[in-house]
């Protein structure tokens, strides 16, 4: 092996003990602290003896596929080009669903190590996210709920539901990331990967708050498994693709803006499309409903003119123009609109309201995508050398913290 590899102007050094890096989906710090002070994750509640524990920011919109895509590539979506699950493509006027690796725009560090010799394993929850950081990898890389459908071919790896020695999990459930755990402890101690990103699913933090009984379940299990990676010799990273909030009043009624319906009502005409990047083929558990929306205008010389009507709307907490966006946030200018819209902590933006079935939120809702979900834990098991203690890190650091900054 080849002892540092350079991707996306970033160097890093090939690794040294098996080096486990874990995006715990919508992972709230919140959700840590309240477990620890519950008694239920022993093995974080005492890491700060031997480890390091930080908070770090996010890519926005705080979304799942760009900062996964982020934390693969240490780099911001102005260079990996994945800013959410959907832009409208201007070529070929329609929305585009962005989970095809064509949209890809950066090689990954995962590809990267393997190609110098690392043995690279990758478990996501989800299958959406499989062929995008998979992309180009040579090494074994499957998604948990696909597992039953895995191939030495395809996946790089075979049989491993009956390794893992659990039923195939449902798509909506705790057990999907659980499933992730499982699997990802086999691989550490059979295969012994040099490297392994594993990634969960959100279902859990979308439906439950910080210190439940349900949240504490979860984050007791994935504690569990932070343990057993400690014990077997393994560098433990551990982020989070965003935070998680409730979105409501005061009574568990969700605060929505519909943006395209006040659009519409406002101007008479429809003078502007909404478009909701948070849309992906797995609904149910938030509606498609976040703090962040995109609009491209029917009629640019209106843009002043929309930006000041919005403002306005209780609930709305900014509106940049594209280039203020794209600079802001590190965003790719061509896949974000004319106008990105903020939503406030505590309020979610809509398109229609005919547009989003609500019928799957048995729960008061809590989603992401706006600034105020851009805190995530930065934790590992060694004490970290040559960082700055003010310098503001960045979940899509992690791996360069992992590989080159830990003692
Ligand atoms: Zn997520
Ligand atoms: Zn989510």
């Amino acid at each position: 092996m080849t002892e540092v590899i350079n991707v996306n102007s970033r160097s890093y050094r090939l690794p040294s003990a098996p080096t486990i890096v874990i995006c715990v989906d919508g992972c709230e710090q919140e959700y840590i602290n309240q477990a620890i002070q519950a008694g239920q994750a022993p093995f974080l509640a005492g890491l700060s003896a031997f480890g390091t524990v930080r908070t770090g920011d996010c890519v926005v919109p705080s979304f799942t596929n760009p900062n996964n895509l982020s934390i693969v590539t240490g780099a911001p979506p102005s260079v990996h080009g994945i800013c959410g699950n959907f832009f409208f493509d201007q070529e070929v006027q329609e929305e585009v669903l962005m989970n095809d690796a064509k949209y890809l725009r950066a090689p990954t560090i995962l590809a990267e190590l393997a190609r110098a010799g690392g043995r690279v394993a990758v478990v996501t929850a989800k299958d959406k996210l499989r062929s995008l950081l998979g992309h180009e990898l040579e090494g074994i890389c499957f998604s948990a709920e696909k597992a039953d459908q895995v191939s030495l071919a395809e996946n790089g790896i075979e049989n491993i539901l009956a390794r893992v020695g659990m039923p195939l999990p449902a798509v909506y459930s705790a057990e999907l990331s659980e499933f992730v755990f499982a699997a990802g402890l086999s691989l550490l101690t059979n295969e012994r990967p040099d490297f392994m990103y594993l990634s969960t699913t959100d279902y859990v933090q979308h439906k439950f708050a910080p210190g439940t009984p349900e949240a504490n379940a979860f984050y007791a299990m994935m504690d569990g498994y932070f343990k057993r990676y400690h014990e077997e010799g393994a560098v433990v990273a551990i982020t989070a693709d965003h935070g998680m909030n409730a979105k409501t009043d005061a009574i568990g009624h969700p605060n929505i803006v519909f943006l395209q319906n006040l659009l519409d009502t406002r101007y008479g005409a429809r003078i502007a499309r909404v478009l909701l990047p948070i849309t992906d083929p797995y609904v149910v558990h938030h509606g498609a409903l976040g703090s962040y929306a995109t609009i491209y205008l029917h009629d640019r010389e209106r843009q002043r003119d929309v930006t000041d009507f919005l403002v306005g709307i209780a609930g709305v907490e900014a509106v940049l123009t594209r280039s203020q966006a794209s600079q802001r946030f590190e965003l790719p200018e061509d896949r974000i609109g004319d106008l990105v819209v903020l939503g406030e902590r505590l309020t979610v933006l809509g398109s229609a309201a005919d547009k989003h079935d609500l019928s799957g939120l048995t729960v008061p809702l809590r989603s992401h995508g706006g600034v105020s979900e851009q805190k995530v834990p930065l934790i590992f098991n060694r004490k970290l050398a040559g960082i700055d203690n003010a310098r503001r890190l960045r979940n899509f650091d992690i791996i360069d913290i992992a590989l080159n900054h830990l003692a």
